[in-house]
């Protein structure tokens, strides 16, 4: 009698309700298969209801690697602006010390003190109009970052 029952293979159709019709006759005839297909059914329900499998790997740290960073951006296009603060009093200060014998000359005519109050005021205004520039730079990075 035993031969006559279903096979775990067909059992577990029966339960997925994707038997053959020999299989159905035959589960609605036997006990023991039937129960076994109960148990099959409530295993599938059961893996049904496992929460999804979740990733072996950060998934949040990894989008957040392919986002843009608005952190990390502003201080790169900082110091690139320093740079190119640096690279603009370079491009004035080699000259001016490459050539300073003719530099100190064309002001040996003026007098001292009026000598450093241009380049004071001078000065002056350079830093004021950066730091004007850097916060404007600032602002409308900002609006853009966190618009
Ligand atoms: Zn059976």
């Amino acid at each position: 009698m035993n031969n006559d029952h279903l096979s775990e293979a067909e059992i577990q159709e029966y339960a997925l309700g994707t038997a053959g019709l020999n299989t159905k006759e035959h589960i609605g005839s036997c006990a023991i298969c039937e129960a076994k297909a109960a148990n099959y059914r409530l295993i599938f329900s059961a893996m049904d209801q496992l929460p999804q499998p979740a990733f072996d790997f950060d998934v949040t740290s990894l989008m957040l690697a392919q986002l843009p960073q608005p952190e990390t951006s502003p201080d790169r296009d900082e110091r690139r602006f320093y740079l190119l603060i640096f690279g603009a009093l370079a491009s004035i200060s080699i000259p001016v010390y490459v050539y300073r014998v003719y530099f100190f000359k064309m002001f040996s005519g003026i007098l001292p003190a009026a000598m450093y109050l241009v380049i004071l005021v001078t000065v002056f205004i350079l830093v004021f109009q950066g730091i004007e520039m850097f916060r404007k730079y600032r602002k409308q990075l900002n609006i853009l970052n966190y618009k």
